[in-house]
């Protein structure tokens, strides 16, 4: 793999916590991705809200505004991850589908892929910018326009199960399954609309649990321990 596009869920970020981020995770996060740059991997990455905030938990609040402020989670998590990133000695691009002044860059395929080319990590935050889309949603665009060579999907979960593995003790996780099975099953891993866009596009995806220990360089060394979705 030449370019790849990592997701991170807002909750791994948080760890035990499960709200805000946790230093160590973060600084762990970047410490593996800076393993990886090191070595030419080309990585982009896009972060999820829910360690602030989820535009559908809000039952008051017009769909519409509470979607903005989820959107809003994910550039603080980009800007706090980069800066993180930024630490462990990468250089790194923010890049937003809407103006936020002088915190980002506005998203354009033609600058992140120069970015990319830099060696530079280049954060995908904001989602799409649009309300009743997700993270999931942000990470099959980008990572399709991008023409990244599949989707690493690092979650508070250590890979894809027949069922929840937190309501089910005898939950079974796959070493490897089809988009399609994970479409008919209704397996969750990726919403809908993420998993008809990675069919469509053929876009494969790697699952693992971002709390595992160095999963995100074990996955690029051929040691992964979660569940390979393919196209
Ligand atoms: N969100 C949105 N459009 C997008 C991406 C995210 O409206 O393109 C909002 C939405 O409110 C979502 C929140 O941002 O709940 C956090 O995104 P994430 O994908 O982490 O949320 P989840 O899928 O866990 O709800």
């Amino acid at each position: 793999m030449k370019r790849v596009l990592l997701k991170l869920s807002g909750e791994a970020l948080a760890g035990d916590k499960k709200t805000g981020f946790d230093e160590a995770t973060c600084a762990d996060a970047a410490r593996q991705v800076k393993t990886l740059v090191d070595e030419g991997l080309q990585v982009a990455i896009v972060i999820g809200g829910g360690n602030f905030w989820r535009g559908r938990t809000s039952e008051s609040m017009e769909r519409t505004k509470a979607d903005q402020i989820g959107m809003l989670a994910t550039v603080m998590n980009c800007i706090y991850v980069s800066d993180a990133f930024r630490t462990a000695g990468m250089e790194t691009e923010v890049y937003t589908p809407f103006v936020c002044g002088a915190f980002t860059e506005l998203f354009s395929k033609d600058k992140a892929v120069k970015a990319l080319n830099e060696g530079k990590v280049v954060f995908f935050a904001g989602g799409t910018g649009h309300p009743y889309f997700s993270t999931d949603t942000a990470t099959a665009l980008r990572a399709i326009e991008i023409e990244a060579d599949a989707i690493l999907l690092a979650k508070s979960i250590d890979g894809v199960y027949d069922s929840d593995p937190a309501v089910n003790k005898d939950a079974v996780k796959y070493d490897s399954i089809t988009m399609e099975e994970v479409l008919d099953q209704k397996l969750g891993v990726i919403d809908l609309t993420a998993t008809i866009m990675c069919l469509e596009n053929k876009m494969p995806l790697a699952v693992f649990g971002l709390n595992e220990e160095n999963s995100i360089e074990n996955l690029m060394k051929g040691k992964f321990n979660g569940t390979y979705v393919t196209v």
